[in-house]
């Protein structure tokens, strides 16, 4: 008989934090690491290894990004002290005089980053659908980037792009390919998988889900590229580290968050479902819509559902989609996503009268809570219009 044994389930890992007990005393939750700084011995050798001063790493850290890296099958994750700070990090890989190419139409905080970064930088930013194969490999070939940056599902209006694709063309032109996969977690999409060079993550979203702290992280595929050396420098030198506090939740959080994405999931897609036919809605912009433009690629790269945002288009303009959020009773009106409440957004009120955003668009960001009462919450402020 042999004895190879089937790796453990992600679901398994998760709920276990990991794996493993602190080897002195048994607990079975590991403890929150406070100190800065570790001393020598008399010799001036370290008195423990990978123990220095935790800017550089800690325990807890590296239990915890064992645990993502192994969730994405990426070499190794390196935790940020917030999501922007890993879009930061990821950026800085291009060097002045470079080109980097961006998904247009993704989380505005990234756009609007990557706008002033490079400007000042001198990298030129091109800007592109990358949902749409055509145009991006013909933009590849003409400006050759270093990096491409895609955000799978997108926000707000949740396009999928094709990442084996796009990670093949990537390959072909030189350029590195890093996805942003916030909004569908590492349980139902593994760009790493797919060809992506990096992946990156706010964990202040579905990963910790709880929606009390800030995080972010990046997984690398390959263990020995110049991106990624770069990228560990970068969160060792330039400092965005993560607070151990917050690590600690972060573990936390993560041992529930097949649980969650599970209930995300599904209550996202009866609500779509439910909305799609809905005499007061002109449009619903969700993945898991076998009308949605891109169902056919999210069905082949997304396993086991399709993530927990989506858009809403009300019928009639901005009037009316303030006047439907303003009569939300459980949904909060509030910005982020990936929480166990469920969260709604005016995105044209935040990003702009010229932002393009439709006045009648909405995002819901789908929590953990019983449908019925989602389903009846939206369909009595769809009344009020
Ligand atoms: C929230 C978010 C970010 C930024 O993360 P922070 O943790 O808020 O810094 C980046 N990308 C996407 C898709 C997000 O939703």
């Amino acid at each position: 008989m042999s004895s190879h044994k089937p790796p453990l389930h992600a679901d398994t890992l998760l709920a276990h934090g990991g794996g493993g007990f602190d080897a002195a005393t048994g607990a079975v939750v590991p403890p929150i690491p406070v100190a800065t700084t570790f001393v020598r011995d008399e010799n001036y050798a370290l008195i423990s290894d990978g123990h220095l001063y935790s800017r550089d790493d800690n325990d807890l850290f590296r239990k915890t990004e064992n645990l993502l890296a192994t969730l994405e099958n990426g070499a190794g994750s390196r935790l940020f002290s917030s999501g922007m700070a890993a879009v930061a990090a990821v950026a800085r890989v291009v060097k002045p005089g470079g080109t980097l190419m961006a998904q247009s139409g993704i989380y505005w905080g990234t756009t609007l980053f990557l706008r002033e970064h490079c400007a000042r930088n001198n990298i030129a930013l091109v800007e592109c659908d990358a949902s749409d194969l055509a145009t991006f490999s013909d933009e590849l070939a003409i400006t050759k980037p270093d990096l491409v940056w895609l955000e799978v599902p997108s926000n707000p209006y949740l396009k999928v792009a094709d990442i084996e694709k796009a990670a093949a063309l990537c390959k072909t032109a030189g350029a590195l390919l890093a996805v942003d996969a916030t909004a569908a977690t590492p349980l139902i999409l593994k760009p790493l998988t797919l060809g992506a060079d990096l992946v990156m993550h706010s964990a202040t979203k579905a990963l910790n889900g709880h929606s009390d702290l800030l995080g972010g992280v990046i997984t690398a595929r390959d263990a020995k590229s110049e991106a990624w050396d770069l990228i560990k420098a970068e969160r060792k030198m330039a400092g965005a580290v993560m607070g151990s506090f917050e690590a600690w939740l972060l573990l936390r959080g993560l041992r529930t968050l097949s649980l969650r994405v599970e209930r995300m999931n599904a209550n996202a897609q009866a609500l779509a479902d439910h909305l799609e036919t809905h005499s007061k809605i002109e449009k619903v912009l969700y993945p898991g819509l076998p009308g949605h433009t891109d169902h056919t690629v999210a069905k082949a790269q997304m396993a086991g559902g399709y993530g927990s945002l989506m858009s809403v288009q009300t019928k009639g303009g901005k009037e009316e989609a303030l006047k439907v959020t303003g009569a939300l009773k459980l949904f909060q009106r509030a910005t982020s996503l990936g929480g166990t409440e469920s969260l709604i957004e005016h995105r044209r009120s935040i990003e702009g009268e010229t932002s393009g955003i439709p006045g009648n668009l909405l995002r819901l960001s789908l929590g953990i809570e019983h449908i019925d009462d989602l389903i009846a919450d939206f369909d009595a402020a769809l009344k009020t219009i």
